[in-house]
């Protein structure tokens, strides 16, 4: 950590910055968390002004708009202290990070004049629309939203779900196919951004999770059109688009879970410092130590392989392992951490007097939503194995035994090996 590579446009310095945004989530937010919670949007708005007025708000926002930093990595340390509280993206202006970036990088300029400004001051909030009914959410080739150009306006119609902030968003980026099934699909997808009160868009019902509204919503978009401009990168540049999207966004969230993660930790090892439990000495048993040192190893090795894979993103280098297994790593870490806390709290830890129930039920969210875990694994593996498909003869060369003598175990001709059927080895 670097404290003089923050704040081009500050005299602050990095520590002091972490420092005073630890001390607004414990002090302000924290204490307001079961208020928050009963979705109290005064209370909300009170906060999001005050950490406006001290200077606490859009903190990676690009440059021209507020932020502080241009480097993800100088930025990590602060993203985890916003999101110690569930509510702190909220707060502090982080949820809109990833849709100014992508505006700002992607958007034609009329687009940006329409909404950055009003997106960075928090006024307005917008959504990102992939997931579809009916089409699998984690293969992009599956999406049957479409797109045709018609006289300057390009007409959409789609059927989208479990959209994040839907409810209250004024633009939604939405990703649609602008070519048929016989184009690639890394050539067949768009991204639009759509005004939520264009003609034809409609919010057609609420996706609850774990029996919860919480902002995901299921859209219709019924003809709808927009101006041509309102395409982010080219026609048929979607995949990138998203990808960069993606890779960005996985690692901020990423940070966001540690965040939690780290509280959690926090919260377990004062409960067992607690007088209560000091009276039968259970920070002395085996068991329970055991949880707190898996939850420590398992935070700091996400943390590592979030700097990272944020280090490879600041440096332009091929970043999508580092990114994938960092996300991978943090959300089996935040739902480690969680659970080991909820024990630790007992009875009170699956009930509504701490925050862990809800924290819970976002770390079982975190193995799905942003690509799934079983997706990013094989996508991996994949990665990973191909690295040495050309280079295994090379090896065994190189290995061979050069040992003379006669071998202890004979493996014996082909002929005398039992058949082993294919449907046995898979189960
Ligand atoms: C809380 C929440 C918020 C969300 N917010 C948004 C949002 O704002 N915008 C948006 O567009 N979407 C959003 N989503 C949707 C999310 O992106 C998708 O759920 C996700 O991409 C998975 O797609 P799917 O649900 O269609 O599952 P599927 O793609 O059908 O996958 C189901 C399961 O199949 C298995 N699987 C899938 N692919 C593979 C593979 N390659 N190898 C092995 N197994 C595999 C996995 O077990 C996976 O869990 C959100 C979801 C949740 C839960």
């Amino acid at each position: 950590m670097k404290p003089t590579s923050f704040c081009s446009n500050s005299a602050e310095t990095l520590p002091s910055v972490v420092k005073k945004i630890r001390n607004f989530v414990e002090n302000e937010v924290i204490p307001q968390e079961s208020l928050l919670a009963k979705n109290d949007q005064s209370e909300l708005l009170a906060l999001k002004e005050k950490a406006k007025r001290m200077g606490l708000y859009g903190n990676f926002y690009p440059e021209k708009l507020g932020g502080k930093f241009s480097r993800l990595t100088d930025y990590l340390p602060l993203a985890e202290e916003e999101s110690r509280s569930e509510y702190g993206p909220m707060i502090f202006g982080s949820e809109s990070t990833l849709d100014i970036h992508m505006l700002n990088h992607y958007a034609d300029e009329a687009v940006k004049l329409n909404y950055l400004e009003s997106l960075a001051s928090g006024n307005i909030v917008a959504s990102y629309a992939m997931t579809e009914p009916g089409t699998c959410g984690s293969i992009p080739d599956t999406l049957r939203a479409t797109a045709q150009l018609k006289e300057g306006y390009w007409q959409i119609n789609a059927k989208k779900w479990f959209i994040c902030r839907a409810d209250r968003a004024q633009l939604v980026a939405v990703v649609v196919c602008t070519g048929d099934e016989s184009v690639p699909v890394s050539q067949r997808l768009s991204v639009l951004i759509v005004p939520a009160d264009a003609e034809g868009f409609h919010i057609v019902g609420k996706n609850k999770i774990f029996g919860q509204h919480q902002g995901q919503c299921e859209l219709e978009l019924n003809n709808v059109m927009v101006p041509e401009n309102f395409m982010l990168g080219g026609k048929g540049e979607g995949m990138a688009v998203i990808e960069q999207r993606l890779n960005f966004g996985r690692v901020l969230r990423s940070t966001y879970w540690l965040g939690l993660a780290q509280r959690c930790f926090d919260m377990m090892c004062y409960r067992l410092q607690t007088e209560r439990n000091k009276a039968i000495g259970l920070a002395d048993k085996q068991l329970i130590r055991q949880h707190v040192v898996k939850v420590y190893q398992a935070l700091v090795g996400s943390r590592s392989l979030i700097y990272r894979a944020a280090s490879e993103l600041d440096n332009h280098l091929p970043a999508d392992i580092a990114v994938k297994v960092a996300k991978l790593s943090t959300s089996q870490t935040l739902s480690l951490a969680v659970d080991s806390a909820i024990q630790i709290y007992g009875a009170e830890g699956v009930s509504e007097q701490t925050p862990l129930a809800s924290i819970y039920q976002l770390a079982r969210t975190t193995r799905i939503l942003d690509g799934a875990d079983e997706a990013l694994i094989s996508s991996v593996g994949k990665r990973l194995l191909n690295e040495y498909s050309d280079k295994h003869q090379e090896y065994s060369d190189k290995t061979k035994p050069t040992c003379k003598t006669t071998p202890i175990y004979k493996t014996p001709p082909i002929s005398e090996t039992p058949a082993i059927s294919e449907k046995a080895c898979i189960s």
